[in-house]
């Protein structure tokens, strides 16, 4: 009960979780314009294709989440751990470029629709309901070892918010079942997670030291170390590299590939 998946009118399939108290929305491959690799709801910027098919799919998530795509900040994503709060001065154009790196973002201004991008990597939505705090954050596996949460939620204290208030939703992203690492990635997060990692990994049959590792459930423990609720957290158990169909995968289909979309604004 804590996802609900939705196709709006206009076609794009999102998800939200029950968590969120603001509008919200995880996109899906499915309901764009965009045709043949990078069908259908393509929301990169920086690939191939037409701006007016990118534009229409920006034009419907936008309908379909409820927020103005004129009104969207975004940053050029480096998996680093740098966060950023923003304002309406940081709202960014389509295809112009990214004026700054950064994989969080954080606001407390209402109607500003912060996104971020992943194709794999785990993306986080926080949002604080009662002092008006929102953020949106890329956790591929270097941010989130990096303890791009702990910054994020240090950003959003400055500007008011409460970690016992802040409600949570881990996104789409590669699963256990899928996320295969190298031993530094395991080792990173042991000093990430302080130790707390028991069941976060299993060995893999292709030896090196390889493990899978359950990101997701990684941050999952970190955002209740930095204070959250568990019940406020909410988990996607879809796996992108399992519907590569129905979600953008890096690990399957490489650099031909779209981004989804995670969006928040904070609304009435
Ligand atoms: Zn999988």
């Amino acid at each position: 009960m804590e996802w609900t998946e939705h196709t709006a009118p206009e076609g794009p399939v999102f998800l939200t979780a029950a968590t969120i108290p603001y509008r919200h929305g995880f996109s899906t491959r499915f309901g764009g314009v965009s045709t043949g690799d990078l069908a259908s709801l393509y929301l990169g910027e920086h690939r191939e294709d037409a701006p007016e098919n990118v534009r229409e799919n920006y034009r419907r998530f936008g309908a379909a989440v409820g927020f103005d795509p004129a009104r969207m900040v975004f940053t050029r994503q480096v998996h680093g751990n740098a966060v950023r709060t923003v304002t309406a001065k940081d709202i960014h154009a389509l295809m112009t470029p990214v004026p700054y790196d950064a994989d969080g973002i954080v606001t407390a201004e209402p109607d500003l629709a912060l996104l971020c991008f992943t194709a794999d990597c785990v993306p986080v939505l926080l949002a604080d309901g009662k002092q008006g705090v929102v953020a949106a954050v890329h956790c591929g596996w270097r941010s989130s070892v990096g303890d791009i949460l702990k910054n994020t939620l240090d950003a959003m204290r400055a500007l008011g918010a409460r970690p016992e208030d802040v409600a949570a939703a881990i996104g789409p992203s590669i699963g256990f079942c899928c996320f295969e690492v190298g031993p530094e990635v395991a080792a990173g997060v042991e000093t990430y997670l302080r130790g707390d990692t028991a069941g976060l990994t299993r060995p893999s049959p292709n030896g090196e030291g390889k493990v899978y590792l359950d990101l997701r459930e990684a941050n999952r423990r970190r955002l209740v170390q930095l204070g959250l609720d568990p019940q406020k957290i909410a988990v996607s158990r879809a796996c992108t590299m399992c519907r590569p169909d129905k979600y953008w995968s890096y690990r399957v289909v490489g650099q031909r590939r779209g981004t989804m979309a995670a969006a928040i604004v904070i609304s009435e």
